[in-house]
């Protein structure tokens, strides 16, 4: 069989490769992408998009409960999880149509298949057997989740891939990890009405935020109703008439009518024929690059999670999309990983951008802490028992903002706009020159005055 010749094969139709391949094919490149399963990747099928579906759903039972506070009689409201699941997924194939008809569109050519290197030049469609020779190869391959070490009763552990089609709602649901995605499919089950259990390893959750956000969320979240159990690990999962007995490390064990681990993902690079073309893996067991996405081999380059940098959706598209540019638009655009700015979809939300105190102290010769905790006005009449947290974390050298931590309604939506700000290396006094907008949550951003903590080196003034 002839091969045909491409400038460009993308393996993986996620965020970062359809990125990549529609940038390429606009710069006149011939592109050809391959995915084996569903054109979207890991984001629009089974992750953020579905997600933030889901967090929509579990945020109606608070509503209901809030609305009598403002005069509303709300009947008993009940909860259908096959109508959630069936409109989630009549939503994820729309999304998916869309992503396939742009790329057709920009004159992409989509193959349904998986593809392997078999030298840095040949790609290979392994149902088919067709061979193309690529002038140049993106792997933009993602992720998928590991569940650690191999204890009895793993083939009982679901991850959040098989969350999203659980055939009915758990009652009881024991989530292992503290990270993004454990903590927020806790918010979305127990929103939704199920006893929720998270169990982590270590001493809080969100290892890697800021301790004051940490501790926040931890509260928030155990108010409502999670159970959060920390320096334990699952040892064991056994199937019992009930659901699931699951061991803990300390000898404690739970019945359960579900467990699911969050517990980090790998980089997908297995049975790729990487070695076949001796791409190296960096120190994080991901694809290693330079600033250009390049590989070890010269002609190859990697973009997304499957590098192991920093792994979030508008990461490997800026990646994807500077890779194309650099490559076939004629500008060499490296992408800037400083100052990322993030959520967590839980309940409440978590937004940060830039350092965290200990980050901050760790590398500034003068440190500034502002900081507020006060009750949404939301909450007053509906009685809610919550309370929304804000930091600002400034280089008292410079009076730059270096950092940002919110938790509260909305905070994802707030974090995005810091980020400009951060980014323009913008003062606390320029923060503080802005008017506020009045009630709102955000007005705290450019109304804290008071210093909570200085800090000189190390020594706390
Ligand atoms: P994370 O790395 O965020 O969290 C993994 C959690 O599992 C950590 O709490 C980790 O503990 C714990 N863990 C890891 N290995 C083990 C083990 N062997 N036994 C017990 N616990 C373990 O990964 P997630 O799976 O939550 O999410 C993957 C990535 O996807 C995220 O890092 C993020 O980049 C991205 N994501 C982003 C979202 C967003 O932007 N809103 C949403 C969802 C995912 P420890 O902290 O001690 O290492």
């Amino acid at each position: 069989m002839p091969f045909e010749k491409v400038d460009l094969f993308v393996i993986g139709g996620g965020s970062g490769g359809v990125r990549a391949a529609r940038i390429a094919s606009g710069h006149g490149a011939k592109v050809v992408v391959a995915e084996e399963y569903r054109m979207g990747g890991t984001c629009v099928i089974r992750g953020c998009v579905p997600k933030k579906l889901l967090v929509y759903a579990s945020r109606f039972a608070h509503e209901f409960e809030d609305a009598a506070g403002f005069g509303w009689t709300v009947p008993e409201p009940t909860f259908d999880w096959p109508t959630l699941i069936a409109n989630k997924d009549r939503e994820i194939a729309r999304l998916e149509m869309a992503y396939t008809s742009n790329l057709e569109r920009a004159k992409v050519a989509i193959v349904k298949e998986r593809a392997v290197l078999e030298d840095a030049h040949t790609v290979r469609l392994v149902t088919s057997g067709m061979r193309y020779h690529a002038e140049r190869v993106l792997i933009a391959t993602g992720g998928t989740p590991h569940h650690g070490a191999d204890i009895a009763g793993l083939e009982h552990v679901i991850s959040s891939n098989e969350a999203f089609h659980l055939p009915e709602l758990p009652k009881r649901i024991l989530i292992q990890g503290g990270g993004y995605i454990a903590l927020e499919f806790a918010g979305i089950f127990a929103g939704l009405g199920s006893d929720v259990t998270v169990v982590y390893r270590g001493d809080n959750i969100l290892r890697g935020f800021d301790e004051d956000v940490r501790a926040h969320l931890r509260i928030e979240m155990e108010k409502r109703g999670i159970r959060i159990i920390t320096r334990q690990t699952v040892t064991d999962v056994e199937k019992v008439d009930r659901g699931y007995c699951v061991g803990l490390s300390d000898h404690k064990s739970f019945v359960v009518d579900r467990v699911m681990f969050a517990t980090g993902r790998s980089p997908n690079i297995k049975n790729l024929g990487l070695e076949n073309v001796g791409v190296a893996l960096g120190e994080t067991g991901g694809i290693a690059v330079d600033e250009h996405s390049r590989t070890s081999v010269p002609n190859i380059y990697a973009v997304g999670d499957v590098t192991n940098r920093i792994n979030l959706t508008p990461v490997a598209i800026r990646e994807g999309h500077a890779f194309a540019d650099s490559l076939f638009g004629g500008k060499a655009i490296a992408v800037d990983h400083d100052d990322v700015p993030t959520a967590v979809f839980t309940e409440p939300e978590v937004g940060v951008v830039g350092l965290t105190e200990v980050h901050a102290r760790a590398s500034l010769a003068r440190v500034d802490i502002y900081k507020t905790s006060f009750r949404p006005m939301k909450a007053t009449l509906a009685a809610r028992d919550t309370r929304s947290f804000m930091k600002l974390v400034v280089d008292g050298t410079t009076d730059r903002v270096v950092g940002c931590h919110i938790v509260g309604p909305e905070a994802g939506e707030m974090i995005q706009l810091v980020g400009i700000a951060i980014k323009l290396k913008a003062t606390k006094a320029q923060f503080d020159s802005v008017m506020a907008v009045h009630p709102t949550a955000a007005e705290e951003l450019v109304t804290m005055r008071e210093k909570a903590a200085s800090y000189h080196q190390e020594a706390a003034e």
